[in-house]
């Protein structure tokens, strides 16, 4: 920019970056599904997912480097918490994605490294960016936020009128059982949730989406099944079954009773639908990549 003064260029350069990520690596997968690593400027490491649909293209983006509930199941919370993303961390996850592939992306899932309502401030002004008719535009209803079930931060979230999707990570239906699998997480009562979603739902009216992470032997039997479905009857809300994607030094391993798994539920009316595994070649479970990468540097820098 040579047509401000040197000192202006200077300070400029002190107050503001112009890249606070840059790709280290992408893998792409027989499905298409893309996975990127980036590399922070202080030298961490953080995942984003596109996943390629029939009818649209969906960014997963990251919120935290690392994550502090390390829920048994999940590579993102092995290491534990290094610290927030910045907004523009948040942000730029997209706009590398975006110039890298040259392709509208029309749909964001909060589903990456971290919880993004323990990031709270920064999610919310990350969306109102990305949202905005001069950036990328997305439209809100396309956006969904992800969490282990922070109430407070849900309720806060049902406030802010930006009426994006909710999805919560509940995995159990009981406060016993979410204990076993993520019990940092179980500090929020399944009930406490459940109120919690229910609000969000009558306040914002957008949908709800339960998932729950099929793991053999742990919470895939027909009495977890009429649990869930005595909980959340009536409610409204979708569940989304998803095959477990196995993780090295994790004895968790895939379901194989996800139909019958759903079949309990749709026999109680509620909507359910298996996530289609995408990514499975690439390590597409979120923060593998992460984790390979820290252990090859010896450290997380
Ligand atoms: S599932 Fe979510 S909250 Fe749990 S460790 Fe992984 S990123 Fe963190």
């Amino acid at each position: 920019m040579t047509n401000i003064s040197k000192m202006d260029r200077s300070k400029l350069r002190d107050i503001f970056t112009f890249n606070s990520l840059n790709i280290d690596e992408v893998h792409v997968g027989k499905d298409k599904t893309e996975k990127y690593l980036f590399k922070l400027s202080d030298g961490n490491y953080i995942e984003s997912v596109v996943m390629n649909y029939e009818n649209r293209i969906s960014a997963c983006l990251s919120t935290q480097v690392g994550c502090k509930f390390a829920c048994r199941f999940c590579a993102s919370g092995k290491g534990g918490f290094v610290r927030h993303l910045t907004v523009g961390e948040i942000v730029e996850q997209l706009y590398h994605i975006v110039c890298r592939s040259k392709r509208k992306v029309k749909n964001i899932v909060f589903m990456g490294i971290g919880e993004p309502l323990d990031n709270y401030d920064n999610l919310i002004d990350a969306i109102d960016i990305l949202t905005h008719f001069k950036t990328f535009n997305i439209g809100k209803r396309k956006i969904t936020v992800s969490t282990i079930g922070i109430t407070d931060k849900i309720l806060k979230l049902a406030a802010t009128q930006l009426n994006v999707k909710l999805a919560v990570s509940l995995h159990a239906p009981t406060d016993a059982l979410r204990r076993k699998i993520m019990s940092a997480a179980s500090k929020y009562t399944v009930d406490s949730i459940i109120d919690a979603c229910i609000k969000y739902r009558e306040r914002t009216k957008k949908r709800v989406t339960i998932e729950y992470l099929l793991i053999d032997g742990v919470n895939d039997n027909d009495a977890n099944a009429y649990k869930l479905a005595k909980l959340i009857k009536h409610s409204g809300f979708y569940v989304n079954l998803i095959p477990y994607n196995e993780i090295p030094n994790c004895s968790f391993k895939t379901s194989v009773r996800t139909i019958a798994f759903k079949n309990i539920l749709r026999d109680y009316g509620i909507t359910v639908e298996i996530r289609n595994s995408k990514g499975d070649d690439i390590e597409g479970a979120c923060g593998q990549l992460r984790i390979g990468k820290i252990k090859d540097n010896g450290s997380k820098k």
